[in-house]
């Protein structure tokens, strides 16, 4: 039976659902707050410099193929991908190390770093390749209702990769602090540190080294743009500017509808796709599953102070995906994580797809994103963000050896209160919740409401977790619940 069913915002997990629950014949309209789609992935154009303004690594591209297969289509039909070489760079305080787009030569790479290290990485690999191969077809598109759906005969025999994690088992096998960084930073983007994220998790070394790192042509947001056009030929309504400010429960509880601009819209299923804090937020208070105190408890991941910088020269030394792992991370983890305050040393990533890709910036110029991972919920003024940049450009200017700051024609900056006011993100988390081993699969907030009747939820605060890939998941998974729960 086809339902009219709203959908709150329209980032990857928003207009993932819309498209299949539209496919599925339902009547779907996506209620989106800004004046573009996209959500943290939108697209910052600014004289001639175009700025993926969120994600930008485009990884497991086999989780994209699957995506658009489900609808008879293929990502080349939507945007063209390049797979990058080098994927990237990490720059050490006095060497940088380039990651090829193949593990034979990145085998090459580990051994001149440290001799004999290529056959441990042939190791992890396999380790890595085989969870990968586990958790893409046994569990992350399980819609995490019950731990029983963990439970198979390939997971039994992991139980161990729960207990240990990825800190401890890359140390046991790599002693050069180096290689110890390059093979920690993957999980990074699972929202916890590498000492707090099972062992598991590994299979993110795999997408690194295994799949490789790819580059849709014109940028992330081409994803979004090709997403947002199968949605609207299935049939999916847009609708843009459109704040939901609140989700209305009959007295039967079930949700009926939202209200928008003092408006009542609706609806027989409300899907939100919001910061799930957020989403809950727009509910009286007795219709909510979680507390501000369990909130308060979770694991977040970072906020991050981003600078969208043209310069008006091409630059040297870079490659189109740099890390800068120059200072302390363990310090800097810790001033996210532990002891939470603006990083006296930070780490900070940088790219360029002007690089690779010259329709990002005008001839002749380089657009630079420059992201340094903050704790949550941090202050965030101007004096603060200019402080930073000013650390960033030097840093920067030192490692590659140029002078940059004479030559920038933009700036912009997007931090803590951006996430707030742009997203309703809780305490502007840049990222959603981590993916630690508390907060992995049923242990996550649900995908299904178990206080309201046809209500909601997907993205990256709940199952499978934080990340592109996993929000295009999150979305199939949502759609599949609705398909088995709403009324017929
Ligand atoms: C800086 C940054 C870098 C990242 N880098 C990468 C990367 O390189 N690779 C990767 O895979 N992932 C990366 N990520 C993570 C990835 O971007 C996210 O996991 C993913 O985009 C989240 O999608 P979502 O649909 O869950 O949420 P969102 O994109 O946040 O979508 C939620 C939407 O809801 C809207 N909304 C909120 N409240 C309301 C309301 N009341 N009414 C109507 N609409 C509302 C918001 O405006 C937004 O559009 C990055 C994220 C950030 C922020």
């Amino acid at each position: 039976m086809s339902h009219k069913i709203a959908v709150i915002g329209s980032g990857f997990s928003s207009l993932s659902a819309a498209a299949y629950l539209a496919k599925a014949g339902h009547e779907v309209t996506i209620y989106e707050k800004n004046s573009t789609v996209g959500g943290r992935a939108r697209r910052l154009v600014k004289d001639g410099f175009t700025f993926d303004i969120g994600p930008s690594w485009y990884w497991m591209p086999d989780i994209f193929e699957r995506f658009f297969a489900d609808f008879g289509k293929k990502p080349s039909d939507y945007y063209q991908l390049d797979k990058l070489n080098p994927a990237y760079s990490v720059v050490f305080e006095d060497e940088k190390i380039t990651i090829a787009d193949n593990l034979p030569a990145i085998k090459e790479t580990f051994e001149k770093v440290e001799a004999g290290s290529s056959k441990p990485l042939q190791e992890f690999m396999d380790v890595a390749s085989e969870n990968y191969d586990i958790a893409i077809k046994n569990l992350v598109y399980r819609p995490g209702e019950s731990p029983l759906e963990l439970v198979t005969l390939q997971t039994v025999k992991k139980l161990g990769a729960f207990v240990g994690n990825v800190s401890k088992d890359v140390r046991k096998k790599f002693s050069n602090p180096k290689l110890v960084s390059i093979l920690e930073f993957p999980v990074l983007f699972l929202g916890a540190t590498p000492s707090n994220t099972p062992s598991f998790y590994n299979f993110m070394n795999y997408a690194d080294f295994g799949l490789g790192t790819w580059h849709p042509k014109g940028g992330m947001y081409e994803v979004i743009l090709g997403m947002k056009k199968l949605a609207q030929e299935l049939g999916v309504v847009i609708k843009t500017n459109s704040p939901v400010s609140k989700i209305l429960v009959d007295k039967n509880n079930n949700a009926e509808g939202l209200i928008i601009d003092d408006q009542k819209f609706l609806y027989d299923v409300v899907l939100s796709g919001a910061d799930y804090h957020h989403s809950e937020t727009l509910l009286e208070e007795k219709h909510r599953q979680y507390s501000e105190n369990y909130w308060k408890k979770k694991t977040f991941a970072p906020s991050s102070l981003i600078f969208y910088v043209g310069f008006d020269k091409k630059l040297k030394n870079i490659d189109h995906h740099n890390l800068f792992f120059d200072t302390d991370f363990e310090k800097h983890a810790d001033e996210i994580y532990e002891h939470p305050k603006w990083p006296d040393d930070p780490l900070f990533y940088a790219n360029f797809t002007s690089v690779t890709d010259p329709s990002t910036a005008p001839e002749g110029c380089e657009n630079g994103f420059f992201l340094i991972p903050l704790a949550p919920g941090l202050e965030d003024t101007p004096e603060l963000r200019n402080q930073y940049f000013d650390i960033v450009m030097s840093r920067f200017e030192e490692r590659t050896g140029q002078n940059v700051r004479d030559h920038i024609i933009v700036k912009e900056s997007f931090c803590v209160n951006d996430f707030i006011k742009e997203y309703n993100s809780y305490k502007g988390n840049a990222y959603g919740m981590a993916n630690t081993l508390t907060q992995t699969a049923f242990l996550r907030p649900n995908l299904r409401s178990r206080k309201v009747n046809n209500l909601y939820f997907t993205g990256q605060l709940t199952v499978p977790g934080p990340g592109v890939p996993p929000s295009l998941i999150s979305g199939k998974l949502v759609a599949e619940l609705i398909e088995k729960h709403s009324p017929s």
